[in-house]
């Protein structure tokens, strides 16, 4: 379970407010955020699975400020997708939430300012499982703000998107995180300025640098493979959002990508030959098919051999402070414009290669 006494600064972010916590083993992020954001969480795991699946794992929420005793149950009755609000344990209380933050926040360029909140969501850490993850913060949209947005922000955010990919793309780089096997073995920031100096024509590097690219560590034939592989995965995101009803304004895709060499290599050896093993499954099957042979045993077996190798890569949609569910409006065709032209940088511009190589 998860230790409240010991929650700690969470410094491994591409982007946004200051204040993000961790538990001890690291599997788990406690963000600050608006109520909003965790009721369309709680209605995504109710009603939207398919949507669910695309976000972080939803393990609850903190509330400030509520009595000691029910933290003990409270924190005992929270599972995976469960929603019940949790007692914000005392090691959080704002004194000392400042203090420790404060310290890490010299060092971390890519933090803003802290939110004003009572609220906070506890969520699956995307990057854990990862030795050395690599990531970038792809905000999408040209169009930020929601409806209720007051004009003096919508100004501001327009005027960011029409001196930036936001505008001319649909998407912008907020922040990345590069491992750096070679010499130092440190990471190198890129923040919010970085992004936002990007144009169409150069803003491909950061999705070459997400991959280890300029290491050149991997056959041009497996770079291939990887792009094309992200490309689809970057697909599947465009199509569930595109049968769906929403809008969200200033929703990021959090790409996770192995940056340690050795942990690296291991799982695209591991998918190499899980793809092999795919192609013998498949062909077993087809036979099996054919002569109405083949039995529930063999199925199991298929389930339990998906999932198991180390990750090669992950891309989650993160940040709902502005999200809703709008039936009968159509698909949001400003995050659709954004994920088509992110999808587009791992295309050649005769669409049959892959771009970013
Ligand atoms: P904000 O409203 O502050 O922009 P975000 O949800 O965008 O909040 O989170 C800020 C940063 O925290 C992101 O850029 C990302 O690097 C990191 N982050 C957010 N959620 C997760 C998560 N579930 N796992 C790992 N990192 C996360
Ligand atoms: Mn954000």
């Amino acid at each position: 379970g998860l230790d409240w006494g010991s929650l700690v600064a969470f410094d491994n972010v591409a982007a946004g407010h200051d204040g993000v916590m961790s538990d001890a083993s690291g599997s788990l992020i406690i963000k600050p955020c608006v109520a909003a954001e965790v009721d369309f969480y709680e209605v995504c795991n109710a009603e939207h699975p398919d949507f669910a699946q695309l976000m972080p794992t939803f393990m609850g929420s903190l509330q400030r400020g509520q009595s000691k005793e029910l933290q003990g149950h409270l924190t005992a009755a929270s599972g995976p997708g469960g929603s019940g609000a949790i007692v914000l344990p005392a090691a959080l209380d704002k004194e000392k939430e400042e203090n420790s933050i404060n310290s890490a926040e010299a060092k971390n360029p890519l933090r803003g300012k802290r939110l004003e909140t009572e609220v906070a969501i506890v969520l699956e850490n995307v990057l854990a499982g990862f030795k050395k993850p690599n990531f970038v913060d792809v905000k999408l949209g040209s169009r930020l703000w929601a409806d209720d947005a007051p004009l003096a922000k919508r100004a501001k955010l327009d005027e960011v998107a029409s001196q930036t990919t936001s505008g001319s793309l649909g998407f912008r780089i907020a922040g990345m995180k590069i491992w750096q096997p070679e010499g130092s073995g440190e990471y190198k920031v890129f923040d919010k300025f970085y992004g936002r100096q990007l144009t169409s024509e150069n803003v491909k590097d950061a999705f070459s640098a997400l991959v280890g690219l300029d290491q050149k560590t991997e056959a041009p034939g497996v770079v291939k493979e990887v792009i094309t592989n992200l490309e689809e995965a970057v697909g599947s995101i465009e199509h569930i959002i595109a049968s769906q009803e929403s809008r969200m304004y200033s929703a990021s895709l959090l790409f996770v990508y192995e940056g340690d060499p050795h942990a690296r290599k291991e799982a695209i050896d591991a998918a190499v030959a899980q793809t092999a093993q795919d192609h013998a499954d498949a062909s077993v099957d087809k036979a099996q098919a054919k002569t109405g042979q083949g039995d529930e045993e063999d199925d199991e077996e298929d389930e339990d051999d998906e999932h198991t190798g180390p990750k090669l890569f992950d891309i989650k949609m993160i940040d709902f402070a502005h999200a809703s569910w709008t039936p009968g409006q159509g698909p949001d065709e400003n995050m659709l414009a954004g994920i088509r032209s992110v999808r587009k940088q791992y295309r050649d511009d005769d669409e049959t290669e892959p771009s970013i190589v």
